[in-house]
C-alpha cells in the first residue's frame, strides 16, 4: 500500500481522521459540564506549587489563560520556562510546536506538558522535513543550492530548525524577521545570496518587499506537493526569496474587502493586522507587527480611537475587554478561532494537572538529542542577531 503524504497532519493518532476527540487520555477526562472544574485547575496547580510552571499563549481560551502563571508569544513563553529551572513540569497551553521549543530551551531535567496532544499548528504541518530535503536537494540539482540560506519563522517543527541548524541557517520570529533576512542574504555575498523561507510565505513575502526593498518578482513559491516545487530551473536561479507554500489558516482568512467594508462604515477605523496575513491585506492596513507590537499599540491607543485587528479570536476579545474606552472589531465577518490552540481547554487542563499531581507525567513532548543541538545551532544564530526584539 502506498501512503499517501498528505498535507496536513490529521488530528487523532495516527490516521485517525474519524478521531474528534483528537487522542486518548489515558484515565478521566473530566466532562466540559463538570461544574467543579475551575476549583479542580485550582486545587491541583495549589497542590503541585512551585514544581510547576504554567505557559499560556496568547491565542488561548480565557478558561485556560486563568491559570498561566505567565502570557505570551511562542518564543516568549520558551524563554520564560528557560528562566525556571526549578519547576519541574512545564505545562505549555499553547500548541505542539511551541512545547517542542520550549522542550530545547529548558534543562533535560524538567519536563514539557502539552494538555492535549492534538493541539498542532497547521502552519507548521505544512512543512515536513522529507519535503523541505526534497526541495533542498532540487536546489542543489538548479546548481542554486550554494547560494540558499534557509530560514525558518518559529512556527516550525523541531526537525525543520534542525534542518537551518544543520545547513547554516536560523530561526526568525514575526518581530526580527526583517535582521534574520538582512543577516541570511549577508552569508553568501552582496547580491549573491537566496533565502529559503519556511512555512509561513506571507511573513516571508511581507518582510521581504515591505521592509527589504525586494520587488514581488524577486519572490517565487515553492509548492511541496508539485514536482519541482511547480518551479523551473530558471526560475530558481533568478528568485532571491523561494517562499514555502504554506500559511496559517487563521491570519490567512483577512481579506481587502472586509477591510474597505470597515473603513466605508467608520473613516476613522485603524487597520492593525499580523505580518502572517496575506500581502494584498498588509498593503491597505495601518499597522502591521507581531502579537506583542498588536498588544502594546492597544494600550499606548488613545480613549475613544477605533479599531480593527487582523489577529486570533481570543486575543482580540480579550483585547476589547481590557479597553472597553476603545472600539475594538475583529477584521473578519466570521468567527475565527484558531482551532487547534482552542484544543487546549479546561477538561484538558485539569485531566494534565491532576495527574502530575499523582506523579504520572501525561503527554510529554521530547526533542530527541541529536534534533535539539540542530535546532539550538539555529535558535543560537538567531539570538545573536542584532537589534530587534526576538518575538513572534
Ligand atoms: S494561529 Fe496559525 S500559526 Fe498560530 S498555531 Fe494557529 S494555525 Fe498555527
Amino acid at each position: 500500500m502506498t501512503t499517501v503524504d498528505l498535507p496536513l497532519l490529521p488530528l487523532g493518532r495516527g490516521r485517525d481522521v474519524a478521531s474528534e476527540r483528537g487522542v486518548e487520555c489515558p484515565g478521566d477526562l473530566p466532562a466540559a459540564s463538570d461544574p467543579g472544574l475551575v476549583a479542580r485547575a485550582r486545587a491541583a496547580k495549589e497542590a503541585l506549587g512551585e514544581r510547576v510552571f504554567v505557559l499560556g499563549h496568547h491565542y488561548q481560551r480565557d478558561e485556560v489563560i486563568e491559570f498561566a502563571d505567565v502570557t505570551g508569544d511562542s518564543f516568549k513563553l520558551a524563554r520564560e520556562a528557560a528562566a525556571r529551572p526549578d519547576a519541574e513540569y512545564i505545562v505549555f497551553c499553547g500548541v505542539h510546536f511551541m512545547a517542542e521549543s520550549a522542550d530545547i530551551l529548558t534543562a533535560p531535567s524538567q519536563r514539557v506538558v502539552l494538555p492535549d496532544l492534538a493541539a498542532g499548528c497547521s502552519m507548521a504541518d505544512m512543512a515536513r522535513l522529507n519535503q523541505v530535503e526534497s526541495a533542498w536537494e532540487a536546489l542543489a540539482e538548479a546548481g542554486v543550492q550554494e547560494q540558499v540560506v534557509p530560514v525558518t519563522y518559529m512556527n516550525s517543527s523541531a526537525d525543520i530548525k534542525a534542518f537551518c541548524g544543520r545547513n547554516g541557517g536560523v530561526v526568525c520570529t514575526s518581530s526580527n524577521a526583517e535582521v534574520a533576512l538582512e543577516w541570511a542574504f549577508g552569508q553568501r555575498g552582496e547580491g549573491e545570496g537566496k533565502v529559503l523561507f519556511l512555512p509561513d510565505q506571507h511573513l516571508g513575502r511581507n518582510t521581504a518587499v515591505l521592509k527589504m526593498g525586494l520587488e514581488l518578482g524577486d519572490c517565487v513559491v515553492w509548492n511541496p506537493l508539485l514536482p519541482g516545487g511547480g518551479l523551473t530551473e530558471a526560475q530558481l536561479r533568478d528568485a532571491r526569496m523561494i517562499l514555502w507554500k504554506g500559511h496559517c489558516s487563521v491570519h490567512g482568512r483577512f481579506s481587502v474587502d472586509v477591510v474597505r467594508e470597515l473603513r466605508a462604515r467608520d473613516p476613522e477605523i485603524q487597520i492593525l493586522v499580523h505580518p502572517e496575513c496575506q500581502h494584498e491585506v498588509v498593503l491597505e492596513a495601518d499597522l502591521v507587527g507581531s502579537t506583542e507590537f498588536i498588544i502594546a499599540t492597544i494600550e499606548a491607543a488613545p480613549a475613544g480611537s477605533s479599531w480593527a485587528i487582523g489577529t486570533e479570536l481570543n486575543l482580540v476579545k480579550r483585547l476589547a475587554d481590557a479597553h472597553p474606552d476603545k472600539k475594538i472589531a475583529f477584521l473578519d465577518r466570521n468567527v475565527c478561532y484558531c482551532s487547534t490552540m482552542n484544543r487546549i481547554d479546561l477538561p484538558h487542563f485539569v485531566w494534565a494537572m491532576e495527574s502530575l499531581v499523582r506523579g504520572e507525567v501525561v503527554n510529554q513532548i521530547t526533542v530527541d538529542p541529536e534534533t535539539e543541538r540542530e535546532a539550538l545551532v539555529a535558535l543560537e544564530r538567531m539570538l545573536a542577531l542584532p537589534g530587534k526584539t526576538h518575538r513572534d
